[in-house]
């Protein structure tokens, strides 16, 4: 059963569209199960009826043709009841449904089960047999169900491929449908897209067509070339240590590499339009299919061997390709996983949007995002996005979605949001130097996140009062080396500078988790739970005592730094660490540095922390609430993780108590208590934050006015008054629209993401 189902699973993600998937399925699964019927229904979204896509046994001319409504006969009864019907005689329930162009009379017995991807039911497959005695049995249910649930997300991609070509399930055209992921920075953007990947993988190389078909095909052969000759001087080399069946490797890769061979495929590709590199792409991957598929283990193992020459064909085309990546004058860059270094390389000026498969709303590229004001979707999953190369897209971030190739009411519509938020953001321009206080006298201060120099910049600009968290990876994150002692202390000075005399927190190493250092990789199995932020510098002190050492000197005759701990899970580490800093202070004024001794606090992030409020303020001199990992610790929720970004919720009741005990227990002791946290920059988050008695808030640059013209307008007993109704609600859900709500009846309701889908509301305009 198993090695039936790799073997489908394999074939059909080899398809290439989606009526060749499902025609593989149909084929198949009616062999496996030796029925006579086998077929698929697909859930149209534009009719909302189940469409007959495939099938094996019904006659074929009704493929495409016949349809039954969203809850009409079995099909749609299994869809709508989202689990398996299995019937002995299906012509006597009552939802039966004849089509006489199917040939379906023929036929009794009926096993219904349905295809569902992400809670969305995309569909139904059916099998069928003759006689009315057989039933199917546990054992075939059981398998249809796993077939179904393996073939469900390769079905999504199939279906997304056609309706970024614009085309419905039908072949129809279909303008704007929509791509859903999660929001990752808000505001819209229309640019045109630009796919960045890593190099020599050849599994994210777009699917392109050639420009100069006898350009593609010389480069191809130069990088064929080059190969060969690698793998010659390899083979010479070793020739004296390896036994002849060894050597013999080498001979297969040769041979692998004659004319007739590989190559020659990948040159007729070539000749037949698409460019070098996606041409090889598809033979490599046919081929270890091909190769995978096999029952002899021996041949199973050459798919290695295919793979390894493709991405040594890649990289020497990639190398020898001198066609600089060009950017739009608006691009969107788009990529399966988004890394500081690419928005890093994308000319100043010309970044409108960003989108991302992997990665959610509280992944750090999201919040650099944030912080730049690039409007962005995350975890765009099941989207094939190497399509989207050069393709016109509309990126919607505040709800989360993308449309490709858009119509020119969507595009109108859209360009009224972009003009109307650029309007909003003029409009705050005013209160740059008002100080943040709420109507009856309490004061708040607000500060910034920063990373990069720019931050800097943008966050004078919109009035920040110092920053409250300094992330120091971003430059390490940017190089290709640790950076020395001297860089650091470069990259700090600026920051400390641009706020002096106000505050400036600089946060330790915070590594690990969904940051990483290319040169310093760190493989884990859950990153979130291991070597992450302050295990890692007190593992490492040589890092640790060289950034400190930066920061102290950096800090010389401006005395406004502010050291903080990332991580902090046991009171032992916070201890380690003071230990390591008074010794670097000591050190630093010996050899004649005229420096104060920081300020020294902690990160609430983790849920034990929480609990020890007291024992770390004691020992400290300020606690920042990191609500981003706070969050995800307390519901354990992956942060980065776009599948269960439904359940990350900061408005969620646990992590508001949570806050509120923060917030009493470290004023109990004396010590002041700030948030740098996203939840910061959510203006009905940063009202409730406020109302519990956070003496500073920190965030990003672009979030700074919004917040504040908030906080301007209300009281704070008025915002306590909202704080103490919401912590008597059960459901994050439910304290989300109470605040919402409550921002709406102060007039804050431009604030808020769109109440409704924007594709609801472009929907409804469309129509009336
Ligand atoms: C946090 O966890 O809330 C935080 C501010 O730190 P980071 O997002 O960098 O993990
Ligand atoms: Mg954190």
């Amino acid at each position: 059963m198993l090695s039936i189902l790799r073997s489908l699973v394999q074939e059909v993600n080899g398809a290439r569209d989606l009526q060749e998937a499902l025609d593989v399925i149909v084929s198949r699964v009616q062999k496996a199960m030796g029925t006579e019927v086998c077929s698929v229904y697909l859930l149209d979204p534009a009719t909302n009826r189940y469409i007959l896509m495939a099938t094996e046994g019904l006659y074929r001319k009704a493929v495409g043709k016949v349809s039954l409504g969203y809850s009409e006969g079995l099909v749609g009864l299994v869809g709508s009841r989202e689990e398996p019907i299995n019937l002995e005689d299906a012509p006597a329930h009552p939802r039966y449904r004849y089509f006489p162009e199917t040939g379906e009379e023929r036929f009794r017995s009926f096993l219904g089960v349905p295809i569902i991807h992400h809670r969305r039911v995309l569909g139904v497959l059916v099998v069928q047999q003759r006689e009315s005695s057989r039933c199917f049995d546990e054992g075939e249910e059981a398998f249809l169900v796993t077939v179904s649930a393996q073939l469900a997300g390769v079905i999504a991609h199939s279906e997304a491929t056609g309706a970024i070509s614009g085309l419905s399930l039908t072949g129809e055209e279909a303008r704007d449908v929509s791509f859903n992921g999660v929001p990752g920075a808000p505001g819209v953007a229309i640019g045109d897209g630009v796919v960045v990947y890593p190099a020599a993988d050849l599994d994210v190389v777009p699917e392109k067509p050639a420009e100069d078909i006898e350009q593609e095909l010389e480069m191809f052969r130069a990088a064929v070339k080059a190969v060969r000759e690698d793998i010659e001087r390899v083979a010479n080399r070793l020739a004296s240590q390896l036994r002849p069946e060894e050597q013999a490797l080498f001979d297969v890769y040769l041979r692998m590499l004659g004319d007739e061979a590989l190559p020659g495929e990948v040159a007729n590709q070539i000749r037949e339009g698409t460019w070098a590199q996606g041409a090889l792409k598809q033979v490599v991957q046919q081929y270890v299919r091909h190769f995978e598929m096999m029952d002899d283990h021996y041949l199973q193992e050459r798919a290695v061997d295919v793979r390894d020459l493709g991405r040594r064909l890649l990289s020497h085309l990639q190398e020898g390709d001198q066609r600089h990546l060009e950017y739009p004058a608006r691009t969107v860059l788009v990529s399966e996983e988004l890394t500081p270094a690419m928005l890093g390389e994308v000319p100043k000026g010309q970044l409108v949007g960003l989108v991302s498969v992997k990665g959610s709303s509280n992944s750090h590229v999201a919040i650099l995002a944030r912080a730049m004001g690039v409007p962005t979707v995350m975890g765009l999953v099941d989207i094939p996005v190497n399509q989207l190369d050069g393709k016109e897209l509309v990126v919607d971030g505040f709800e989360g979605q993308i449309f490709a190739s858009p119509s020119d009411d969507l595009r109108a519509f859209y360009q009224a949001i972009c003009d109307e938020e650029d309007e909003l953001i003029r409009g705050l321009e005013a209160l740059r130097d008002q100080p943040c206080e709420t109507t009856d006298g309490h004061r708040v201060s607000m500060l910034v996140n920063t990373g990069l120099m720019t931050d800097v910049v943008r966050s004078l600009s919109h009035g920040a009062e110092g920053i409250g968290l300094y992330r120091t990876e971003v430059p390490f994150m940017i190089k290709d080396r640790f950076p020395s002692e001297q860089e650091q202390r470069q990259y700090y000075r600026e920051q400390l500078e641009a706020f002096a005399p106000n505050p400036v927190t600089m946060r330790t190493l915070d590594v690990g988790g969904d940051k990483s250092l290319t040169y310093f990789p760190i493989q884990e199995e859950n990153p979130f739970l291991g070597w992450r932020g302050i295990r890692v510098t007190l593992d490492h002190p040589e890092i640790f005592l060289v950034q400190v050492r930066a920061m102290l000197k950096a800090s010389e005759g401006l005395n406004n730094l502010q050291i903080m701990l990332p991580m902090i899970s046991n009171i032992s580490e916070v201890e380690e660490s003071l230990h390591l800093i008074y010794r670097v202070y000591h050190e630093v004024r010996e050899e004649g540095y005229d420096i104060h001794m920081p300020k020294v606090g902690v990160m609430v992030e983790i849920p034990a922390a929480v609990y020890q409020i007291r024992e770390l303020a004691d020992r400290v001199d300020f606690l920042s609430v990191g609500s981003n990992d706070l969050t995800q610790y307390l519901l354990a929720v992956d942060r980065n993780n776009p599948r269960v970004a439904q359940l990350y919720h900061s408005y969620h009741p646990a992590v508001l108590q949570a806050l509120v005990r923060i917030a009493q227990d470290a004023h109990a002791v004396g010590k002041p208590v700030g948030i740098c946290g996203e939840l910061a920059g959510d203006p009905g988050g940063a009202l409730l934050l406020m109302a519990m008695g956070f003496d500073s808030l920190s965030m990003n640059a672009a979030s700074l006015p919004k917040v504040k013209s908030v906080i301007r307008s209300v009281s704070r007993e008025w915002a306590m008054q909202l704080l103490e109704d919401v912590l008597l609600l059960d459901s994050p859900h439910v304290i989300k629209s109470c605040v919402d709500l409550a921002l709406r009846n102060a007039g804050f309701g431009r604030y808020l993401r769109p109440g409704k889908s924007t594709t609801v509301a472009f929907a409804e305009k469309a129509l009336s």
